[in-house]
């Protein structure tokens, strides 16, 4: 799982634009959230990384290098879950594997967990815990994220920093990743997923390789500015939440640099910067708790917010619908015409989603019924579209050129029939239940017609809709 989906290095982050200046009136852009390396998003205007025009460019990334790391709030917890499979003082893993074991990540730490002194330096193995932003323990009084080991007790608990977290990480050795079951099946994925990442692979990470100290975040990602365009409230337009989120850590780090940390004041003054960057880091990431508390400031729309939840990418946009081989109408109760494990499926609909089918010797013949029944749309013969309907024009045979008839490596278009195997899914996809596998029975009406046993599984109420 880890191998699919890994985080980028702050090397990786780095071959973006750099951003490092803060937003000024009336002055160039250039170098700040609003560069226009970063994406033509105006009418007129042309991107200066790729020179298109807004239509073309697809925006390009840049980066805010922070003073000091912070914590991603993606990875808290597996940050939590390494620092407890490994020894904090060696690195060494918490438990050997004997030859040929294999465990995952998260069975390795569950086990590594209970293991109190290392084998190899015989230090005392500590507990750990990630405390996220906001969140006040009966140990700690802090609002900033932070990992939390607990010694012995309670009572004799340590805060790590982001950045004592990364020395720890930095440290731990290719080797003792894959005994801890990350990396274990990067090489099976490159040989079967992604022949290019092959091809990059000389002893060199790929991109399915993933180190811990990426969990951390040194160099901030910024987002194409054609990704958060500005928005119209009233007659003024604005900035999107996003750059106003970029612009303030900018300030923010700005100012952080700025201090020459050689009294006790100017430290002070920094540590209270670095944690004002944290915060607003996680603001710009995760989703706003929602405990129904108001402050009065309007909550910004974090990254999280717009993949997630009922308005998000992956709802919204990407999740089944309005895709080829769909269609979609309400449903009824399909009475008793309608048996347990069939769909009483709209004829109209039938004729229209096709199910393509190769034809080869075994089922030429039925397939030739079909089309003298006209339940063939097309036939495609060599890379050319046949519409049978202008061919078999008034009750005509199929005859294409001068043949007759269907041949072995033609491939049709036919009409769905009783007994097709299809998704069923009843919407909002809430649960397991919502999608179900059913078999196709033609009828008249143009409802989904459901049998009867599926009501309560698709919480179907017949009012309408479902
Ligand atoms: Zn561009
Ligand atoms: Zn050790």
């Amino acid at each position: 799982m880890i191998a699919f989906f890994t985080a980028r290095t702050a090397d990786e982050i780095r071959t973006g634009v750099k951003i490092d200046l803060p937003l000024r009136k009336g002055k160039d852009a250039e170098g700040t959230v609003n560069d226009p390396r970063l994406g033509a998003f105006e009418p007129g205007q042309v991107c200066g990384t790729c020179g298109e025009k807004a239509a073309k460019c697809p925006g390009h990334f840049g980066y805010i290098d922070l003073p000091e790391p912070c914590f991603n709030p993606v990875y808290g917890e597996v940050i939590a879950q390494i620092l407890q499979s490994i020894c904090y003082d060696c690195q060494a893993p918490r438990i050997e594997l004997f030859e040929g074991q294999k465990l995952d990540f998260m069975e390795y730490s569950t086990k590594a967990k209970t293991v109190s002194v290392c084998g190899k330096c015989d230090s005392p193995l500590p507990k750990f815990k990630f405390r996220k932003a906001n969140e006040k323990t009966k140990d700690s009084f802090s609002s900033l994220p932070a990992i939390i080991v607990f010694q012995k007790s309670r009572n004799d608990a340590v805060e790590l920093s982001a950045k004592d977290v990364l020395v720890v990480l930095t440290k731990i050795k290719d080797e003792t990743l894959k005994v801890l079951g990350f990396n274990s099946n990067v090489d099976l994925l490159i040989s079967k997923v992604d022949p290019i990442a092959k091809l990059n692979n000389y002893g060199k990470p790929t991109i399915y390789h993933s180190r811990p100290e990426a969990f951390i975040t040194e160099a901030l990602s910024v987002l194409p500015s054609t990704a958060r365009p500005r928005v119209m409230v009233g007659s003024e337009k604005r900035a999107d939440d996003l750059t106003e989120c970029y612009n303030k850590i900018l300030k923010l780090a700005t100012s952080a640099r700025k201090e020459p940390r050689l009294t006790k004041e100017s430290n002070d003054k920094y540590q209270k910067l670095i944690g004002r960057i944290q915060i607003e880091y996680w603001k710009l990431t995760a989703s706003a708790p929602k405990n129904g508390k108001t402050t009065g400031v309007r909550a910004v729309k974090s990254l999280g917010d717009r993949l997630g939840g009922k308005d998000g990418r992956k709802t919204s946009n990407v999740a089944g619908k309005r895709s080829d081989m769909t269609s979609r109408t309400v449903g009824s109760p399909g009475g008793t015409k309608v048996p347990y494990g069939y769909l009483g499926y709209p004829e109209v609909f039938a004729k229209k989603l096709s199910v393509p089918e190769p034809i080869t010797w075994w089922n030429k013949e039925w397939a030739e019924e079909l089309l003298r029944n006209s339940k063939v749309n097309i036939v495609m013969r060599n890379n050319r579209k046949i519409v049978v309907a202008r061919v078999c024009k008034d009750g005509n045979e199929f005859e294409f050129q001068g043949e007759l008839g269907l041949k072995l490596g033609d491939l049709i278009h036919r009409h769905l029939g009783k007994g097709d195997p299809v998704f069923f899914n009843r919407q909002p996809t809430l649960r397991i239940e919502s999608i179900q596998g059913m078999e196709i029975l033609p009828v008249k009406e143009i409802t989904h017609q459901l049998p009867l046993p599926c009501t309560r599984p698709l919480n179907a109420d017949f009012d309408g809709d479902l």
